[in-house]
């Protein structure tokens, strides 16, 4: 090589290490700061919770976890409806016939699901349980709709009483036979809220609580960065169709792809108009971004039933809420804040 190719050469390489250089300075870590993840398997799905901090030693942070992860069993020992001996399954055995004592936390996510409600128009109804207990979306091959009757009876049976509950008696009274609680829409939310509420208490302030794809995010990544998180295409399997930059926000997603049968041609998902008694026709997928899981959860669940156009003036006109809505027809229609948490050089995804 000539004196000139060298010259070159070497520095075509000064540049490359420059720019390795570099990029690992931004992407390296002070030591100490390793993420800890711990998985547990609860509320119907995988829930990875991920924390670090730079002050407690590992030890002291998956014991953190490990409490987080109790305080989230409670809440589904608590409200699941298929689990026998629950609250909310009592509340329902014991429809038209008495009160049933109940958790400070049931009374908690039953205030909130009653001005998420009154918020959405009755888009979001935790009395849904009449009707969603006669659907069947576990089984995706042999599943079928349920006789037509059934579902006209039930659809009467939401809006023939409101549900009673007191936090002064912590008592719950469905007062007609045949009402039930379905707090499907609204409880992991809750849980997630809890099990954030209890690593910050135990001193963490950087972490993940991740229930399927729903989650509380604090925090900052190792370098100080915000948190990625991606949103997942409805209908392109395993494709993202954003990412998120975010930082002690909730972040939950309702979407038809998740528990859904298809039958005679049609595709029949779990968020039902209280209405009809039938999967809600609007949307594909709604994300919602909030201060709190349990409030996200249920906007989702309730914007999705309301479909673009009304759950979008819901969205607009509430504080500290951006939503992502992809209608029926897969169009995208962001919030007026959304563009926030997008980092600048990506855009959503058609
Ligand atoms: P996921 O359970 O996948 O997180 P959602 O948060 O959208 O999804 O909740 C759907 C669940 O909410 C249903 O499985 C059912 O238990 C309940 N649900 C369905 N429709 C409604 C509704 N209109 N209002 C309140 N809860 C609902
Ligand atoms: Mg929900």
């Amino acid at each position: 090589m000539k004196r000139t190719g060298w010259f070159w050469f070497l520095l075509l390489f000064a540049a490359i290490a420059a720019i390795v250089g570099v990029s690992f300075f931004y992407e390296s870590t002070p030591s100490g700061t390793d993420i800890i993840k711990v998985d547990n398997f609860l509320l119907g799905t995988l829930v990875e919770i991920k924390a670090w901090d730079q002050t407690l030693d590992e030890e002291a942070v998956r014991a953190s976890i490990q409490s987080a992860f109790d305080a989230m069993r409670r809440v589904e020992s608590e409200m699941s409806v298929n689990m026998k001996g629950s609250i909310v399954h009592q509340i329902n055995d014991s429809a038209g016939i008495s009160k049933v004592g109940a958790t400070s936390s049931v009374i908690a996510v039953l205030d909130i699901a009653e001005r998420v409600s009154e918020l959405s128009g009755g888009a979001f109804d935790v009395r849904i349980g009449a009707v969603s207990h006669l659907w069947d979306f576990t089984s995706q091959k042999a599943a079928r709709p349920p006789d037509p009757k059934a579902i006209a009876k039930a659809v009467r049976l939401i809006t023939l009483a409101s549900v009673e509950f007191s936090a002064t008696t912590g008592t719950v009274y469905l007062p007609v036979k045949g009402m039930r609680l379905d707090l499907g829409g609204i409880a992991k939310g809750y849980a997630i809220d809890v099990a954030s509420k209890a690593l910050r208490k135990a001193g963490l302030g950087n972490f993940i609580v991740d229930a399927g794809g729903d989650m509380f995010v604090a925090g900052t990544r190792p370098n100080g960065r915000k948190w990625r998180i991606g949103v997942r295409h409805p209908r392109r399997l395993g494709d993202l169709m954003c990412t998120l930059l975010l930082s002690d926000r909730a972040v939950v997603t309702s979407g038809d792809y998740e528990r859904f049968f298809v039958y005679e041609g049609r595709r029949y998902h779990h968020i039902l108009d209280p209405a009809t008694g039938y999967p809600a026709t609007g949307c594909q997928s709604v994300t919602v971004i909030a201060k709190e899981a349990t409030t996200a959860d249920a906007l989702a669940t309730a914007i999705f039933v309301m479909g673009p156009e009304r759950g979008l003036k819901l969205a607009d006109r509430l504080q500290d809420v951006e939503c992502l809505i992809v209608g029926a027809d897969g169009a995208r229609i962001l919030s007026r804040g959304f563009g926030q948490y997008l980092p600048a050089v990506m855009a959503v995804s058609p």
